[in-house]
């Protein structure tokens, strides 16, 4: 019988859609897939070659558990060079994908149901479960739509209790594609000076999908670098996510602590991605800025076709590729004998009639709201919202 720690888990609702996706695409089905958050574009050339080459050199043996020490460096310098954040090779760790780097952190921070980590949501599905899974006790802060789905500094000092140990900051924002700016990060980082024993994981991994600015992290305050796990990878950023390389940086204890859990649980991670990882943040970035522009010109349009529906509140995004509009106006709504309550129902209904694969918003912590993802062409963008906006006609 599974533990109860299992039982407690979740699913992962992305992957499950992802999931449903594929196997109603098996049967035939042409299924429009604004579901899972993953790009739609190749891996850049140079960065295949690495790959090549890595097995044409053999490296095929275990890697070292914290990454090889060149692909440390590698990401030491685009730390400087893109962030103004100086880590030391010794300070980062190398994981399978910035998931396990966000699970080590979270699993090095806490690990008692007395142990509270602060969760600003709307928020990525996988944030609260993987408090759970560490023993700690998830505090959801609530940002609805009117205030952009950021959370203030005052809200967070109102959560805040003798049992926090963190907060997890996601910005530019899955789901809601908000980025927090330097004055409201610096906000926070001001609030948090009377509380010094709080930390932070910041994951960055949509920092180069940001379509109004330079990015910016908690890490780059004085005070705040030294209690910040700062977390990012190559998945979004290069359309690498089946590679598997993501990284922490953070203070000298916690990625110990880090590289520990990791040397116990799965190893160093893989040693070919490893190399494409390095080829990626020490390579050409042209086609990173190609991406952003190809994206930045699919949001413009989802949100131009969602803002068309009747009942969607649309909240622009600044980055990352979702679209997150509150679709709550179709709630009460009938499909032969079936209810609308959701989000969550409102994406099985789009499933069933629309064959428009997208995630609602209950495991984001936000049921009013429904997710999708702009990670793939104008052409499947245009023509799923010509599908959404049928469908949804036909509801009573
Ligand atoms: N953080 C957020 C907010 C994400 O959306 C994702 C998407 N998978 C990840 C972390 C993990 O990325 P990966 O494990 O592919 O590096
Ligand atoms: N982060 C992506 C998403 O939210 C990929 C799936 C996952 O890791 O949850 O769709």
């Amino acid at each position: 019988m599974p533990a109860e720690r299992v039982k407690k888990l979740a699913t992962s609702a992305t992957f499950a859609m992802l999931q449903k996706s594929i196997e109603l695409k098996d049967k035939g089905i042409d299924i429009i897939s604004l579901s899972v958050g993953e790009p739609d574009f190749n891996t850049p050339d140079h960065i295949k070659k690495a790959a090549i080459e890595a097995v044409e050199n053999n490296y095929s043996k275990y890697s070292p558990i914290p990454g090889y020490m060149w692909l440390r460096e590698a990401i030491s310098v685009k730390l400087e060079k893109e962030n103004n954040l100086h880590y030391p090779p010794t300070q980062i760790i190398v994981s399978n994908g910035a998931k396990q780097a966000l699970c080590n952190a979270i699993m090095a921070l806490v690990d008692n149901p007395a142990e509270e980590v602060l969760i600003p949501t709307p928020c990525w599905v996988s944030y609260p479960q993987m408090v759970i899974l560490a023993g700690g006790t998830p505090v959801i802060i609530k940002a609805g739509l009117s205030q952009g789905f950021k959370v203030t500094a005052e809200q967070i000092e109102a959560a805040i209790t003798p049992r926090t140990k963190a907060i997890m900051l996601c910005s530019p924002s899955n789901p809601t594609g908000a980025i927090y700016s330097k004055a409201e990060l610096e906000a926070i980082a001001t609030m948090l000076k009377k509380y010094p024993d709080i930390a932070v994981v910041s994951d960055e991994i949509y920092e180069h999908l940001n379509y109004v600015g330079a990015h910016e992290s908690i890490a780059q305050f004085p005070w705040m670098k030294e209690r910040t796990v700062v977390i990012n990878g190559v998945s979004k950023a290069y359309a690498m996510t089946g590679w598997r390389i993501g990284f922490a940086a953070g203070p000298k204890d916690i990625i110990s602590a880090c590289s520990k859990i990791q040397g116990q649980y799965t190893s160093g991670a893989s040693s070919i991605s490893q190399k494409t990882a390095e080829a990626a943040y020490l390579g050409p970035q042209d086609e990173v800025e190609k991406m952003r522009q190809a994206f930045a010109k699919r949001r413009d349009l989802i949100v131009k076709l969602a803002s068309r529906i009747p009942g969607f509140k649309v909240c622009v995004p600044d980055g990352a590729f979702y679209l997150y509009p509150d679709c709550s106006a179709y709630f009460g709504k009938c499909y032969g004998d079936k209810v609308i309550n959701s989000g969550d129902d409102l994406a099985m209904y789009l499933l069933e009639e629309a064959h428009v694969a997208s995630v609602g918003g209950d495991s984001f912590g936000s049921p009013e709201c429904i997710r999708f993802s702009y990670a793939t062409s104008e052409d499947q963008i245009t023509k799923a919202f010509e599908r959404i906006a049928a469908a949804l006609e036909k509801l009573k």
